[in-house]
């Protein structure tokens, strides 16, 4: 029996994010189309002969994109909504971009006549990842053919180079599922999309494709009766014709999937182990055994490294009775590429880390182990060995300090000493401010000086002197200004942070930084992120002297900013040795002390950010419940240690607050600032059908945009908030931090907004009399 290594996907950012530079020069107009292509292959090529080198035998191809999979889908079926007057036989590249990221008149239209902006496709994340796709939009008189060449011209690309690889293509059902459509039934369109991808499968097995990677990771979901007909019928029609299938699950168990997944006639089937290692034993009891199983071992969502001779002994057996595919859990998309750039890092963190390279590596040693005996495999088995010992006992993982406070909490440390109507009273009574109170949700623009003087720094050019006194003029300049306007309560204008979770995680203990950590987000954007390898504690505070330092220069409250645990959780590579909830609890622990600081400070209002919490609800709702307990319980853990009269304000970004309504009720923050700008309010219903006791803030301009709203659109939607909040309940703000806008647009926009205020305040005291 052998045992073989697959990828699923290769990171195509590269190695130095040259596809992110080699994009944004082309959309510059500093590079040619030819260019990009150029640098393109190059990456791909690359890549190939990096998996090869490493040890993979089973190549990805077409997990290459210039943008993003789910968009290279719709190219490929030729799902382009008509909004990009698309005519041509297939995507091109000005299209395909457009799709992407919009067009701008005068940009765009470079040799035609007409000059019009086109909004791009919605993006959305990618299930429960931080990377983001485009979301296929259908719609009524909907038709398919194939629009793109990319899949096959990539095969062949591979094939020249002397690599049969496996094309990976995302399946037809969940493509569907992740679809916005309009004005039609999505599955009423299946019948039509079955027919472009038995076109595609066949073309592949012309040109030679063995197996097609083929992704569905919906199945890991809650599916409908409707969808798991769809998956039936998909499966039944493609898989019998064209390439072998390798039916690719991932970012969870099948469940109660199973076996409608058994029941379908594919040639393989990838799990996921990491997220779910009881499928195993499920699979062996009820896969066919010609089903060629592909076992996902190493975990492609984390940067830890495995523990090979652990996965050895589970497998030893099983792959002596049948043929195996090893593989990430899924694909290396979501990991940085390798760990070899990490110069700076302590060795001894580094030593239990595995990127993308160093995950091929590990699966390319257990199949050795698995195919040639243990000792094949004797120097990379007892390097990990080492590797996973010092790990579970380095004094850097394990601090006694912080188990013992987590193990003395009670139920006091998630209560406020009073109710909220009693806190208000108190509250109303230090702050005495107006109705329809008047901020901002902490960031003023980071100019282009600000992240200049930033960078200057981190390469010495000033030093943290000089820095500081920059940020110091930056500051008070922001707090002078607030008050110029009449804003009533005011923010530092958080010049000094690089990012809400990077910002706090270097001053943590618990926490290690990357170099070149780098992890696509979405198109040309990555992000780097935090690695939560130990307990987490506070050696000092982190934020009292800018807080301070602004509280200064005004007799106004400054609030005191800091972003919540669950949010520095959810935007982290975090610890797989223990729960998510008890990581999340030690860092709720360390803001909570930082908050008790800024109140002993004076700080009168402090705000914790928890952007994060809703994206963190986990893929099935079965775990809906216990995940918001622990966010609700950690949030409250950090807000919790303060006074009545002490203001509490929390801050989330997002439009959809249904499902979640009864946990931000939990959080019993005294405010809730919320993005509401462009969905006219309606998100407030739920709200207002919770009754939902407590102060909110529903954004009125949206920060997302560079337009400036005027004053009459605002009261507009503070009027609309009020049929569903009490006046006395309204707080005036914009939608999101200022930190990506541009200051000439933010002073108007703020000045005008302060006056939507008063236009309330007066015409409230009208009302009233
Ligand atoms: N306080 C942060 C800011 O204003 C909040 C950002 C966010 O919620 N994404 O930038
Ligand atoms: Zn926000």
């Amino acid at each position: 029996m052998t045992v073989s290594v697959a990828t699923l996907g290769f990171p195509r950012i590269g190695l130095r994010r040259e596809l992110k530079f080699a994009l944004e020069s082309y959309w510059a107009g500093k590079s040619s189309l030819a260019e990009l292509q150029t640098a393109a292959a190059g990456l791909r090529a690359l890549h190939w002969t990096r998996q090869k080198a490493l040890g993979a035998d089973i190549l990805p191809s077409n997990d290459f994109s210039l943008y993003d999979h789910v968009l290279d889908t719709s190219a490929l079926i030729g799902a382009v909504p008509t909004r990009y007057d698309w005519t041509g036989e297939t995507v091109d590249t000005d299209t395909y971009f457009a799709m992407a990221r919009g067009t701008q008149g005068a940009a765009s239209s470079a040799g035609c006549g007409h000059m019009h902006d086109t909004t791009a496709q919605e993006m959305t994340k990618w299930f429960d990842t931080n990377y983001h796709f485009l979301v296929p939009e259908l719609s009524a008189g909907q038709t398919f053919r194939i629009a793109s060449t990319k899949i096959f011209d990539e095969f062949e690309e591979a094939k020249a180079l002397g690599y049969m690889t496996r094309p990976v293509l995302l399946g037809p059902v969940s493509y569907l599922m992740l679809a916005k459509a309009k004005a039609v039934e999505p599955f009423a369109l299946l019948p039509q999309l079955l027919e472009v991808y038995a076109e595609i499968l066949a073309r592949l097995a012309k040109l030679g494709a063995e197996w097609v990677q083929i992704d569905e990771p919906c199945l890991v979901l809650d599916l409908s009766e409707t969808q798991r007909t769809a998956f039936a019928r998909a499966y039944s029609a493609l898989a019998t014709r064209g390439p072998k299938l390798m039916l690719t699950t991932y970012f969870g168990g099948l469940d109660d999937n199973f076996d409608l997944v058994t029941d379908l006639p594919v040639h393989g089937l990838h799990l996921d182990l990491v997220r779910a290692p009881d499928q195993l034993e499920l699979a062996l009891e009820k896969l066919q055994p010609h089903v060629l199983l592909s076992l996902g071992v190493i975990d492609g969502r984390n940067i830890w490294r495995a523990n090979l001779p652990d996965l050895y002994w589970r497998l030893k057996e099983i792959a002596a009775k049948r043929d195996l595919v090893l593989a990430p859990s899924c694909s290396l998309l979501h990991v940085p590429v390798d760990l070899a750039l990490e110069t700076s890092l302590d060795p001894e963190i580094a030593q239990w880390l595995s990127f993308a390279v160093q995950k091929i590596e590990e699966l390319a040693a257990l199949a050795r182990a698995l195919n040639e005996g243990e000792d094949a495999s004797f120097a990379a088995f007892s390097a990990s060995r080492i590797a996973a010992v010092a790990r579970q006992t380095s004094p850097k993982i394990h601090d006694p300090a912080v188990a013992a406070r987590l193990a003395a909490l009670d139920d006091t440390a998630i209560h406020r000493p009073s109710p909220f109507a009693t806190r208000r009273a108190a509250q109303q009574e230090r702050l005495a401010l107006p109705a329809y109170p008047t901020t901002t949700i902490g960031s003023f623009p980071q100019t282009p000086e600000v992240r200049k003087a930033r960078a200057a720094f981190i390469k010495g050019e000033i030093d943290a002197a000089a820095y500081d006194q920059y940020l110091r003029v930056e500051t008070r300049a922001a707090v002078k200004w607030q008050e110029e306007i009449g804003l009533d309560v005011l923010v530092h204008g958080e010049f000094e942070r690089n990012d809400m979770v990077q910002y706090f995680g270097e001053q943590l203990s618990g926490f290690a930084f990357t170099r070149a950590g780098w992890v696509q987000s979405y198109g040309s954007r990555c992000v780097r992120p935090p690695i939560l390898y130990g307990d987490v504690s506070r050696p000092k505070a982190m934020t009292v002297d800018w807080w301070r330092f602004a509280q200064d220069q005004t007799e106004l409250p400054v609030k005191g900013m800091l972003t919540g645990p669950v949010t520095i959780l959810n935007w982290s590579f975090v610890r797989d040795d223990q729960p998510r909830e008890a990581s999340c609890r030690q860092i709720a622990l360390a803001i909570r002390d930082e908050v008790q600081d800024l109140e002993a400070a004076g700080a009168a209002i402090i705000q914790i950010d928890e952007a994060a919490l809703r994206e963190g609800l986990p893929l099935r709702r079965s775990a809906w419940q216990y995940y918001l307990d622990w966010a609700v319980e950690c949030f409250r853990i950090t807000a919790s240690g303060v006074r009545d009269d002490t203001q509490i304000h929390t801050h989330m970004c997002y439009s959809e607050f249904n499902d979640i309504i009864r946990a931000i009720g939990a959080m019993d923050a005294d405010v809730i600032s919320i993005e509401t700008a462009r969905s006219q309010m309606e998100l407030l219903d739920a709200f207002a059908s919770y009754a939902y006791p407590n102060e909110v803030g529903p954004g009125v301009y949206d920060i997302h945009s560079p337009r400036i709203p005027a004053t009459s659109e605002m009261t507009d939607l503070l009027t609309l908030a009020g049929k569903h909040l009490l006046p006395p309940q309204i707080w005036v703000n914009p939608d999101c931090g200022l930190k990506t806008r541009k200051w000439d647009e933010v002073r108007p926009a703020l000045t005008a907004m302060v006056a939507a205020a008063r236009t309330m305040r007066i015409r409230g005291a009208y009302d009233g009399q």
